[in-house]
């Protein structure tokens, strides 16, 4: 079930991971002290450290949310998830936090980066009830990602869209807004939307800035996007309490606290939201 074609430019071969230019999955996973990063990726983490030496915190936060939204959603009967731009495998993964409160859960997971198909193999160790699936495509590909997924969840049953900080790295010009309508459109009432985001809203502007463009000359595109901005990706849409907060204040209660996460700002907003 992974799939070749999805946002790739003719000629460009999906599988080859291209370690000339820093990728976004991996960096990640070097900002979370995982091995399956390159040294290109070390190269501008450490420049990202060296502007905002609170990233790799971010990142643990941003990961810390992932697991007490997707503890909640489990809870409250939640029993399919599709995980778009999931992200190298770093324990636990969603489903192995789903399935620890439900074992029956059932679970998509999707990103357009070769090294996570390369790894995709620790995405689908689950339970013997429930099911693990993993597909290659991108979010900008929507209508690929709903046809596929749909071989696994049931579509008439709810289903939680996990969008964890993938979005800032979606502009306004791809249509970043319109694709999370259009991948909840399919989606049945009682549905749940589960985001996180970037922020500079805390951060000097010179910061962001500096930040934004080293990326950018490498090839990777950063949105930061403002708390309204963040909010208006929920709209229409009934926010779960306490709505858009940042990460570490969106209920503390379901997890352990990250080392200091305190110690400063917390440059991520996080939400979950229910389809009417
Ligand atoms: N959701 C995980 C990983 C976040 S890192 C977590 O929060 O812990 C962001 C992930 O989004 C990376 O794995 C990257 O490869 C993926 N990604 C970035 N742009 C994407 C796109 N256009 N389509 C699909 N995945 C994308």
């Amino acid at each position: 079930m992974t799939g070749q074609d999805a946002g790739l430019d003719a000629g460009q071969d999906a599988t080859r991971i291209d370690t000339s230019r820093p990728h976004p999955a991996r960096m990640y996973d070097w900002y979370l002290g995982g091995k399956d990063n390159y040294p290109v990726d070390e190269e501008m983490g450490r420049q990202m450290v060296a502007i905002n030496p609170r990233v790799p915190i971010v990142a643990r936060a941003n990961r810390a949310f992932m697991h007490r939204a997707t503890r909640w959603l489990a809870g409250n009967g939640v029993r399919q998830f599709l995980d778009i731009g999931t992200g190298i495998p770093t324990e636990p993964n969603l489903h192995q936090v789903a399935q620890e409160v439900a074992p029956d859960a059932r679970v998509v997971y999707c990103d357009n980066d070769p090294i996570v198909l390369a790894h995709a193999a620790a995405l689908l160790r689950g339970t013997p009830e429930g099911v693990t699936e993993y597909l290659q495509a991108d979010v900008r590909d929507p209508a690929v990602i709903l046809e596929r997924a749909r071989e696994v969840l049931d579509f008439t049953r709810p289903v939680a869209l996990s969008l964890i900080a993938l979005l800032h790295f979606v502009p306004d010009e791809d249509g970043a807004h319109d694709l999370v309508w259009r991948l909840l459109s399919e989606l049945p009432s009682g549905s749940c939307l589960t985001m996180t985001h970037a922020t500079a809203d805390f951060t000097p502007e010179e910061e962001a800035a500096q930040a934004t463009e080293k990326l950018r000359a490498a090839g990777v595109t950063l949105a930061l996007r403002s708390r309204a901005e963040f909010a208006r990706f929920f709209d229409g849409l009934d926010l779960v309490e306490p709505g858009v907060e940042v990460l570490h204040h969106w209920h503390p209660e379901l997890g352990e606290p990250v080392p200091g996460q305190d110690d400063g700002v917390m440059a991520g907003y996080g939400a979950v939201a229910l389809k009417r």
